[in-house]
């Protein structure tokens, strides 16, 4: 509590923070002690005397340099590190290529990054005291397992254990990515005015993430919001879950370049290949675009009728798509959403766009020292996540 109101108002007296947590003085005294010798606090001289005369007090601030913590999102296509320090303001990121690797060398290759990035920073190993993972997987988010990511191809993969190398004291949390951004656009992106938003995500699949009351939702194991593998109706494309007719198969970038008649690239640059089509203004691109939008639409009204939130919001290669897309979704919503759901809905693009998915992972790391996001993000509902000490 101490440290959450120390970051949120600035330097503040140990006479405040007694009185804005309703701790005791001494208690504050003893904590506010112990925080300034682990350098989580940093005393900042004399503050003004109160008007009742007496001594100046003290001025605590948070110490943004007293440790650090690594986001990482792991892509189809490319993994990106993020490191922060203890305010979660970026400091050096890195990338390393994900396509047709093996997941050990992409957790190794992510480590050597991150020994990089701290070796030319100063900083030791055991500054780096969080790390939040978030993958386009079903995750076991209580022993930090990637269950299974169809379009990586990737099965029980131990995060935890693959990134232990970074710090092997760093408390992990992994995460789906859809749940990570849609944490992240609720802190930083479209805002807090929409506690209750699903959100739409595709980075070759496809996933959803539902908030509620501004709790992201997991599920019993985890797995909440895999609308990617939910069936439409006569769908007989093979999906990579092994099943078939799945959402995913509709409205995947790969699904998206070939609706508008083009093959997909090989090189994995089926975003950029997307972005180009779209701005070449075709209108049959167009027109296949607004399609997708409508499937798209399809299942989103389910979910609307079903969770009836705020926000309906879509992120990641969707947001390549266009207005088309966007456009097709909404018509779709609204011709079979329940009107009476539909009707204080609002439908957006993710405000943090690219960014959003790693500044999750960012943002899952922060948890470990911030109270607001831990009520987000939910993790404490999963008993087993360790918290630091
Ligand atoms: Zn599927």
């Amino acid at each position: 509590m101490i440290v959450d109101l120390v970051q949120r108002s600035g330097p503040v007296s140990r006479a405040t923070i007694a009185r804005s947590t309703n701790m005791a003085k001494p208690t504050v005294s003893a904590i506010v002690e112990e925080l300034a010798a682990e350098g989580v606090l940093r005393e900042l001289g004399v503050g003004e005397a109160s008007h009742s005369g007496g001594r100046r007090p003290v001025l605590y601030e948070f110490n943004q340099a007293s440790h650090h913590v690594l986001g990482v999102h792991i892509g189809v296509e490319t993994t990106t590190a993020v490191l922060a320090d203890a305010r979660g303001h970026e400091v050096a990121r890195a990338a390393v290529v994900t396509s047709r690797e093996a997941p050990a060398d992409v957790l190794a290759s992510v480590c050597a990054a991150v020994g990089r990035m701290t070796e030319e920073r100063g900083l030791a190993k055991n500054d780096v005291t969080a790390i939040g993972v978030c993958a386009p997987a079903l995750i076991d988010p209580v022993e930090g397992l990637l269950v299974f990511a169809p379009n990586l191809e990737w099965r029980n993969v131990n995060i935890v254990e693959g990134l232990r190398q970074v710090n092997d004291e760093a408390t992990i949390y992994v995460h789906n990515v859809a749940q990570a951004v849609l944490a992240a656009e609720y802190m930083e992106g479209i805002g807090q005015k929409w506690p209750n938003a699903v959100l739409l995500y595709e980075d070759n699949g496809v996933g959803a993430a539902i908030m509620i009351d501004g709790s992201i939702f997991h599920g019993v194991q985890g797995f909440a919001g895999e609308i990617g593998h939910c069936k439409l109706p006569g769908g007989q494309e093979p999906c990579n879950c092994g099943a078939k007719g799945c959402l995913e198969t509709r409205v995947s970038v790969t699904a998206m370049l070939r609706r508008t008649g083009h093959e997909p690239n090989q090189d994995g640059t089926l975003h950029q290949q997307l972005r180009a089509l779209v701005q070449s203004g075709d209108p049959r691109v167009k027109r296949a675009l607004r399609e997708v939008g409508k499937d798209l639409g399809l299942a989103a009204s389910w979910l609307v009728n079903l969770v009836n939130p705020d926000a309906v919001v879509i992120g990641g290669g969707f947001l390549d798509a266009g207005d088309a897309l966007l456009d097709g979704l909404i018509a779709s919503i609204r011709d079979q959403g329940l009107p009476e759901s539909v009707g204080g809905l609002t439908v957006q693009r993710s405000v943090l766009g690219s960014a959003a998915p790693v500044r999750g992972a960012t943002l899952l790391a922060l948890q470990a020292s911030r109270r607001s996001l831990q009520r987000v993000l939910g993790s404490l509902r999963v008993p087993s996540l360790p918290l630091p000490e």
